[in-house]
């Protein structure tokens, strides 16, 4: 399987990095070995002291395929998580300095803690789902999926252009205004709605 994430989906994060909005989506991977779950912690890496969080609604693809139209889109995931793309900014504004790709500070080890998932059925409306992250207990960011720049279908019909999605595949759809960075010890929870799929500890 493999983890494609969107960047700067919603308007006020990526003002907040400075970023100009996109009129097409952006997006990156992640291998599997980004994947945290099961509660595990995240232990911070030697290499970094400045790794960010960025809480997002995360698709579980259902489906193989490519070239997926906008109007079909929606049968091609159907489970809906939550995530946290760990970001280490340093190395981040370093590549984008230099015009040079992202990969060292996106796509590290452990770098994508995944909680569960919801069946899309339990959700009256896709395009108002609210989510949020508490650390220690205080909420640090919170989004509504109605806010996203581009749909899930949009975000699927787009990355199908150019890569086959496949069964198990995960969309990390973008991040709320209101990153920053994780400190050793940082308990981190993060909810859709009410219910809470993430919980994990920095080491
Ligand atoms: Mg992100």
């Amino acid at each position: 399987m493999k983890i494609i994430c969107i960047g700067r989906n919603y308007i006020d994060h990526a003002k907040e990095l400075n970023n100009p909005v996109p009129t097409k989506p952006v997006f990156f991977m992640k291998p599997d070995t980004a994947l945290i779950q099961k509660h595990n912690p995240f232990f911070y890496p030697e290499f970094s002291n400045d790794i960010h969080y960025e809480v997002e609604l995360v698709l579980k693809v259902c489906k193989n395929g490519r070239h997926i139209e906008e109007k079909f889109a929606n049968k091609y995931f159907n489970q809906i998580g939550i995530g946290i793309d760990l970001t280490d900014r340093d190395l981040q504004n370093n590549c984008k300095a230099k015009g040079l790709p992202w990969e060292i500070a996106k796509a590290f080890d452990n770098s994508a803690p995944l909680g569960e998932f919801l069946s899309v059925s339990d959700f009256d409306d896709l395009n108002n789902i609210d989510f949020s992250l508490k650390i220690n207990n205080e909420i640090r960011q919170s989004g509504n999926s109605g806010d996203m720049i581009f749909s899930f279908e949009k975000v699927i019909a787009y990355i199908s252009q150019f890569i086959t999605l496949k069964i198990g595949d995960l969309i990390f759809t973008g991040t709320p205004v209101g990153v920053g960075p994780i400190k050793l010890e940082d308990h981190f929870e993060a909810f859709i709605e009410d219910k809470k799929l993430l919980d994990f500890n920095v080491k």
